[in-house]
């Protein structure tokens, strides 16, 4: 859903995996989701075999997973909340139209921001069980941290293991007395290489903070770290991976947590969300997640769901 930046790149990422056998672009704006389609179909054709094609919501009768990307850009003068309001109709809209159509094991995906409360709206409005919606969460912010660590270390970001938790936003928490590179703690390393100093670790977390600011300051919207990040979650999801990724879910009491969605290390497969891991964070790390927890729940009262 969306065939705006995000979403044509998401949907050329996704096809260059191979990993389905259909993907359908739905916009709105037909005459853009019809052009996308063409245009990754082409490049399909050197590829794996896919079928690439726009539609409507009916089409979603036969899919396993939607990814949802549509949404409003903010109007001159327009606040936040109020463009929360207008995002929150819109995904509202979505959501039902998707459920009209769309079979009992349907897979939603919420990328749209602010996401952990637009995945909320998602899963409120489909009435599917939590664990079939969920949002792109902190899996972007995470791989922005890992790529700092390695850039700094001179480690693969791969064997950088570290989370971003909480709210994709302004809340967010650097989980650093979890990470850890070769099995030792980031404090371990540190000391052991003399690479990094806890200023460069305050620095790297609000690099990850400004990130998307940055890039949209250059280039007007991010999209291809997204495009990767949905498809690595789709991945998952589509090959039953049980990997652990910080998407967004709803909590049901996790670290005395509920009826919110936000992102902490979680368990994803052929079922979505497999399982929230309720992670031994630091005293800080865990009063942060709270605190994430609230700003969220401040807002989504604000809403009419
Ligand atoms: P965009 O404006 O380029 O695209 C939005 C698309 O949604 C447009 O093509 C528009 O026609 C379509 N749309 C609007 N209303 C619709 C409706 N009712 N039905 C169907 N389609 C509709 O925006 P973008 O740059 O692609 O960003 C999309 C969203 O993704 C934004 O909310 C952005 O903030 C978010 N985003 C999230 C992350 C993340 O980490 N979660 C990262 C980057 C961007």
């Amino acid at each position: 859903m969306g065939a705006g930046f995000v979403g044509s790149t998401t949907a050329y990422t996704i096809m260059l995996g191979g990993l389905f056998s259909e993907i359908v672009i739905i916009d709105i704006d037909k005459n853009k989701a019809e052009g996308d389609a063409l245009d990754i179909a082409h490049g399909a054709a050197l590829n794996k075999p896919v079928k690439v094609i726009s539609g409507g919501y009916e089409e979603c009768k036969d899919a396993d997973i939607v990814v949802i990307t549509a949404g409003v850009g903010q109007a001159p003068g327009e606040t936040r909340l109020d463009l929360l309001k207008r995002n929150t109709k819109v995904i509202k809209s979505i959501t039902e139209s998707i459920m009209k159509y769309a079979p009992e094991d349907i897979i939603l995906l919420t990328v749209t921001n602010p996401v952990d409360i637009l995945t909320y709206v998602t899963y409120k409005v489909s009435g599917l069980p939590k664990n079939q919606v969920l949002g792109s969460g902190t899996v972007l912010d995470t791989a922005r941290l890992k790529y700092l660590i390695s850039k700094k270390t001179g480690i693969d970001a791969r064997n950088c293991h570290t989370y971003i938790i909480g709210e994709h936003g302004d809340s967010e928490v650097a989980a650093w007395s979890v990470t850890n590179i070769g099995g030792m703690s980031m404090q371990e390393y540190c000391t052991f290489t003399g690479r990094c100093s806890v200023d460069d670790l305050d620095k790297m977390y609000s690099d990850v903070k400004n990130a998307a600011y940055e890039i949209i300051s250059k280039k007007g919207a991010t999209y291809y770290g997204i495009a990767v990040a949905v498809a690595r979650i789709v991945e998952c999801i589509a090959g039953d991976e049980n990997s652990i990724l910080t998407v967004s879910s709803v909590f049901d009491g996790q670290y005395g947590i509920s009826d919110v969605a936000l992102s902490v290390p979680t368990k994803v497969g052929g079922l979505g969300i497999e399982k929230v891991l309720e992670v031994p964070f630091g005293r800080n790390e865990m009063k942060g997640l709270k605190d994430s927890a609230d700003t969220l729940k401040e807002l989504i009262a604000e809403l009419e769901i």
